[in-house]
């Protein structure tokens, strides 16, 4: 396994539109065994190829907060087939927008369907923190960041911090 780059906003590859997948095979479980690496190192609880600089409709995602009971799930082609009326709120965070939080409301509850590990079709209904885990990271392969659900204000200085910090990051890597 090997870390990979997060890419960080502003990047236009983050507001791409990710594609799906043909087919579950090695070198695609090596890519989802490598994101993985990449979140539990960042530390983060969900992770989409996009933010890693691949275009493909690809997430990993961990909610097990205990060390020692690791439980990954990998979603490949994810689709959302229900949304339930009924929201939550989470103070939501991304590894793509690092130190800055914000309350988001989502449905509270999703369906979805889509291809595990090794390459079988399953379904899934979640709720609670998997739920707007899953719907973060879908959104990420829509070209969608949580900032964009705050008002127009809040994102511009989100994004203005993250480039002063892109420059002063910059300036010590010289
Ligand atoms: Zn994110």
């Amino acid at each position: 396994m090997s870390k990979k780059q997060i890419i960080i906003e502003p990047d236009p590859i983050l507001r791409k539109k990710s594609f799906d997948l043909e087919k579950v095979d090695d070198e695609l479980r090596k890519l989802m065994d490598d994101m993985l690496e990449t979140m539990y190192a960042a530390p983060g609880i969900g992770l989409a190829a996009v933010q890693i600089g691949i275009l493909k409709r690809l997430i990993v995602i961990d909610i097990s907060k205990e060390e020692n009971k690791k439980n990954p799930l990998f979603l490949v082609n994810p689709k959302i087939k229900y949304k339930s009326e009924n929201t939550s709120l989470y103070e939501e965070g991304c590894l793509s927008l690092p130190g800055h939080f914000a309350e988001i409301e989502r449905p509270a509850e999703c369906h979805i369907d889509y291809i595990d590990y090794k390459g079988k079709k399953k379904s899934l209904k979640a709720d609670g923190l998997l739920a707007t885990c899953i719907q973060h990271e879908i959104d990420h392969l829509d070209g969608v960041l949580f900032i964009d659900y705050l008002s127009k204000l809040k994102k511009e200085m989100i994004i203005k911090k993250l480039i002063k910090h892109k420059k002063e990051t910059s300036k010590i890597i010289l």
